[in-house]
């Protein structure tokens, strides 16, 4: 733990860990879902699907990657069992039983949409206390928000491909 680092958080560095591991909570579980998902994923434009889904749970685990270094910086302990993520969480995990590739893709949608909210929550918390997770916040948040697009657009090419089929 740096301690000027920490005393320059003007706000309780408590509950600030506890919403970092929250959110930590969350990487981890969105990285497993696109994980596994990219290797059931099932019907038309699947490699598409494949590829992102596979650089989304790249993303998702250095999310966590990042999270867990602001943890230790401030003094916390970072998650150690994978039970606690289910506790923790605020995305929850959406498993992907169903593998066609339009519901994988609905499911991720809303696990972005629920992230995007968590950021943009932990951004205006920190704004005036804590710039260090302000600018972590925010620069996952600008992941999240590619995300969700990426996938909103996917989803779109796949229903034009549903409709008309060649
Ligand atoms: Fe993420
Ligand atoms: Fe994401």
């Amino acid at each position: 733990m740096g301690t000027k680092g920490r005393s320059i958080v003007n706000m309780d560095v408590n509950e600030l860990l506890k919403l970092l591991n929250k959110a930590y909570s969350d990487e981890w579980l969105a990285h497993y879902q696109y994980w596994i998902g990219a290797k059931i994923v099932k019907g038309p434009m699947k490699e598409a699907a494949i590829t992102e889904l596979e650089q989304h749970a790249t993303e998702e685990l250095n999310h966590a990657l990042l999270l867990t270094g602001r943890i230790i910086q401030l003094g916390g302990t970072p998650i150690t069992k994978p039970a606690d993520w289910y506790k923790m969480t605020n995305c929850g995990y959406d498993a992907p039983d169903d593998p066609f590739i339009r519901v994988i893709l609905e499911q991720n949608i809303k696990g972005e949409q629920c992230a995007i909210g968590v950021y943009k929550s932990l951004i205006e918390l920190t704004r005036e206390t804590d710039p260090v997770t302000y600018n972590l916040a925010l620069q996952i948040l600008q992941d999240e928000v590619m995300h969700e697009e990426e996938l909103q657009a996917l989803t779109e090419d796949l229903e034009t491909l549903i409709k008309n089929p060649h």
